[in-house]
Parts: structure tokens; C-alpha cells; sequence
């Protein structure tokens, strides 16, 4: 099986023992390519160091709505232009945690949509609580390829996504969420979805609570296959197709 980790964070502490360990046993089993993301300005030349070094490690650069307040648009500008870069992100709104003050979190995340709309690239959106307001923002704005990542909406909220033309992720939460997504998996179209591991974090069953990695993104593809009734070779063919087409790879 073929597959693509359209979201980790490989260059988190996490990995400081063993990085070149997991990336290449990522690749060695079934990973085609793999999207290393930022948060913030360290995090996303972090990730266009390892995008430097391995040929099929790409990066996205953004600054999460956390980090909202640190937000450097001339650094971003500056991030983007990188070869390697496939898309701005993961930028949003979270209304969880709340790490920046709201309308900052607004402000910076509609200064970013601008900017990759600006340079044609896709967005990789963070929507934690905060579903109305994500929505409204980009609606505001139009951008053509965007995904929302870790999906965690209701069924009726994935519906607007996909009648903009945009994409949902999904993380191995699929995997025990007792069946809450089930619904919105089942109907989701077959060009408008793939994976991601979201590693370090989210590890699907069978491993839920130990450190995440790429090639764990198989169990989510079988879980996806399960409730779709196809196999999951289709499943990590068709994920695959799509995210090579939304990042342009
Ligand atoms: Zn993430």
C-alpha cells in the first residue's frame, strides 16, 4: 500500500532521538510523501530544513491561531517563497485553548487566507471550536483549495465545506470516536478527502496513547475502507491522487 501523511510534525521534540529513524521507516513502509508542518516562524523553517534534506518531505509555513500573536508577515513572505513550500498553514481559529486573544487569532488568519490567495497556494486550516467564525472567515474570502484538517465538525458543518469545493482531513480520531464521523466519511466524495496523522499526536487504535508516526496513517485508511465498503488499497490510491492534486505535487 501506497500512501501520503498529508500532516505531521516531524521536527518536534518528540522525534529529537530518532527523527532520521522514523522518517525512513515511514518511507520504507508505504509512505510516497510526506507534509511536514508549521505552527510558527521557527517550526516552519524547521520543517523546510527536513523538506531540504528529504526529497519527498514537503513543508507548509503559517502561523497558528497559538501563535497568533506573534504573527510576522514579512517573515511569512519570506517562508513561502521556499521551492519546497506546497501550501500556508496550519492557520485558523481555536477556540479551546484561546492561547491568543480571538480577534487576533481573526485578524492574523485572515491576513494569512490573503497572502495564499495572493500566491496561489492551498490552505491547511486548524478549526478547534471555533467552526462559525473559521467558516465565515474564508467564506469572506473565497479561496479555491482549502482542507480543513482533523475534521471535527458534525455532519451538517463537513456538507458547507464541500459545497464551497473544499476538502476535509481526517486523523486517527476516526479510529475511537465511536462512530460520531462515521456518517460524514460515508458520504464524503471520493475526491474531496485524504489523511494525516497529525504525529506526534492522534496515534489511531491500535497504538492510541503511544508517540504517533506516518506510517500509521495505514490504520486510518482502513477504518475509512471499512466504513466505505471498498478496500483499502482504493482508499490509499484515491487519498493519495488527492492530495498530490490539492498540494500540487
Ligand atoms: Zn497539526
Amino acid at each position: 500500500m501506497k500512501f501520503v501523511d498529508t500532516h505531521a510534525h516531524l521536527n518536534f521534540r518528540d522525534y529529537n532521538r530518532d527523527r532520521g529513524n522514523v522518517i525512513n521507516s515511514a518511507f520504507q513502509n508505504g509512505a510516497k510523501f510526506i507534509i511536514n508542518i508549521g505552527i510558527d516562524q521557527k517550526t516552519s523553517e524547521e520543517s523546510i530544513a527536513l523538506a531540504q534534506k528529504y526529497e519527498k518531505i514537503f513543508a507548509t509555513a503559517g502561523w497558528h491561531p497559538h501563535d497568533a500573536k506573534k504573527y510576522d508577515e514579512k517573515q511569512l513572505l519570506e517562508l513561502l517563497s521556499h521551492k519546497k513550500i506546497v501550501a500556508v498553514g496550519e492557520i485558523g481559529l481555536d477556540y479551546y485553548r484561546n492561547l491568543s486573544p480571538k480577534n487576533i487569532q481573526k485578524e492574523v488568519f485572515e491576513k494569512q487566507i490573503k497572502i495564499a490567495i495572493e500566491k496561489n497556494l492551498p490552505i491547511v486550516v486548524h478549526d478547534r471550536n471555533a467552526h462559525q467564525d473559521t467558516f465565515s472567515i474564508l467564506e469572506n474570502h473565497k479561496p479555491k483549495k482549502v482542507v480543513f484538517h482533523c475534521f471535527s465538525g458534525d455532519f451538517e458543518f463537513a456538507q458547507k465545506i464541500l459545497d464551497m469545493g473544499w476538502f476535509l482531513s481526517f486523523t486517527g480520531t476516526i479510529t475511537y470516536d465511536k462512530g460520531r464521523s462515521f456518517s460524514i466519511i460515508k458520504s464524503v466524495p471520493e475526491d474531496r478527502f485524504f489523511v494525516e496523522t497529525d504525529a506526534p499526536f492522534l496515534t489511531p487504535k491500535p497504538f492510541r496513547g503511544k508517540r504517533n508516526r506516518p506510517e500509521n496513517v495505514r490504520y486510518i485508511i482502513e477504518k475509512i475502507a471499512q466504513i466505505k465498503g471498498k478496500n483499502p488499497n482504493e482508499i490509499a490510491k484515491i487519498t493519495t491522487e488527492n492530495a498530490e492534486n490539492f498540494f500540487s505535487i
